[in-house]
């Protein structure tokens, strides 16, 4: 019977609801008129009564009409880490009607954490495929550091905050954290995006179930935490510090990723900056070429496990990369284009095709980042000045007019401001590099002969 009455709870509400929350409901007994059922976590017995009260009673009454009630409870706080017997891995790319509580799609990470639902994890993402190199070493040796750590062990670095562009592998860091950690079934690991972070609070806010959430949060081992930067209002970076705070202080380990630096994240408040910066702080720099080869040549290994006869040739991945120098997902496309293009046509992947397939994925050469001692070097032999002229403190009319120039030129060529330009040339007060600025922006627009002189020196710069 318990089964019929899965039967119609799953064709009532739909396969993707029906995994997401009943999946591991189970039937404890049936006693006169009321049934009592069992789920594994508090978040998920009030996601059901909130939401689903009424469906469960009315199927349990379509098979059998006495039964009145029903009583749900919690299993037991604290579950063994074997997968429910009868909960096959969602299908990830269904749409469930709840995604940002929904468990994930790989089996070994949403077991333990129902009433969090981490975000789904890629199974390539794990240290096997992370191929180290100068500008990760010290982020790939302090995320082993952490995956290797074993429950009560102390904490060295909390949290361990890696920061880098995109496609400079954080996610795949992270991840491989959560794979080395959750392999041992010791510790609970939980990876979630910020986004998912922030829903899952906000969802659980509404349903009055936060509380419920808090705690989860906090009997977990390791929280990993991706995508910082996207954290953003006040109650979601409350709770967030507070949780934080709350596993640090247990001796937990926190791990997260960002695109920048804890100081540069504008939107969060203090305290929560200051304790990011408080453990490692760790940058991934740019991927080099060697780094990059390796990418490539472990994404073709990776590859092979399913396409044997695919082969790419050691000139083809020379030739990627160094023709895409921008991040990891373009290598990562490349290899998926030329697997797609050779298994399509039955060819062997040739340095022809690869030019081909690849062309948009290679960036135009981005423009030179010009310095302010090539400026002052430029400028300096334009108007036969030395560039200790420029620095200096002279007033005379041969080097006021050229200084001007050159901090113009700085200003409209490099990113840096007007302070820092100011203290570049000889520590002049950042009012100055303004006037100077607002100077030569008026003599140009009326004196061809200045403007055409700057033009002059605007190419010599670029070159
Ligand atoms: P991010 O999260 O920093 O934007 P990802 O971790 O998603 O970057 O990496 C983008 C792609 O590049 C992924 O396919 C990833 O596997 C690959 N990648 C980046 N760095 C490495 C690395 N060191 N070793 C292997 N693959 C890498
Ligand atoms: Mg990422």
């Amino acid at each position: 019977r318990w089964s019929r009455v899965k039967g119609r709870l799953r064709s009532s509400v739909g396969e993707d609801v029906y995994t997401s929350w009943f999946a591991r409901m189970d039937l404890e007994g049936v006693q006169d008129e009321s049934v009592r059922l069992s789920v594994p976590t508090r978040f998920l017995k009030s996601w059901i009564q909130a939401h689903y009260a009424e469906r469960v009673l009315s199927c349990w009454q379509a098979e059998m009409p006495e039964v009145h009630r029903i009583d749900l409870t919690v299993r037991s706080a604290v579950r063994p880490t074997t997968p429910p017997k009868e909960a096959p891995a969602p299908v990830e790319a269904r749409r469930a009607p709840a995604p940002e509580l929904r468990s994930t799609a790989t089996a070994p990470v949403s077991a333990n954490h129902d009433a969090l639902g981490g975000s789904p994890l890629d199974p390539r993402l794990t240290f096997a495929s992370f191929v180290v190199g100068r500008s990760n070493t010290l982020a790939h040796a302090a995320a082993r550091q952490v995956a290797e750590g074993r429950r009560g062990d102390p904490v060295m670095f909390n949290p361990l905050y890696i920061h880098a562009g995109v496609g400079l592998g954080k996610t795949h860091l992270l991840q491989a954290v959560t794979w080395a950690g959750n392999s041992g079934n010791e510790r609970k690991v939980l990876y979630l995006t910020a986004e998912k972070f922030m829903y899952g609070f906000v969802a659980a806010l509404k349903t009055q179930t936060a509380l419920a959430f808090k705690e989860a949060l906090r009997g977990i081992d390791v929280l990993v935490i991706d995508d910082l930067q996207f954290l953003q209002g006040k109650s979601t970076q409350a709770e967030f510090c507070h949780t934080l705070n709350a596993l640090i202080d247990a001796g937990r380990q926190v791990v997260i990723a960002a695109d920048r630096p804890p100081s540069d994240l504008e939107s969060l408040d203090d305290r929560v900056r200051s304790r990011l910066a408080g453990g490692l702080v760790v940058e991934m720099g740019s991927l080099g070429e060697e780094l990059r080869l390796g990418i490539l040549k472990s994404r073709v290994a990776a590859a092979r496990t399913h396409h044997a006869t695919f082969d790419v040739p050691e000139e083809v991945l020379n030739y990627l990369s160094r023709a895409i120098t921008h991040n990891g997902r373009d290598l990562e496309g490349a290899i998926n284009r030329l697997l797609a293009h050779s298994k399509l046509n039955n060819q062997p992947v040739t340095l022809e095709m690869a030019e081909r397939e690849v062309r948009d994925l290679i960036r135009p050469q981005e423009p030179k980042r010009i310095k302010i001692e090539d400026i002052q070097r430029v400028v300096a032999r334009q108007y036969n000045v030395s560039r200790s002229d420029l620095l200096s403190s002279r007033r005379t009319a041969n080097v006021v007019r050229p200084r001007q120039v050159a901090m113009y030129l700085a200003k409209t060529l490099t990113l840096r401001s007007l302070p820092e330009i100011g203290r570049r040339f000889g520590g002049r007060d950042h009012t100055t590099v303004l006037h100077a600025v607002r100077k030569i922006e008026a003599l140009v627009a009326k004196d061809t002969a200045l403007s055409e002189e700057v033009e002059s020196l605007k190419r010599q710069l670029q070159e």
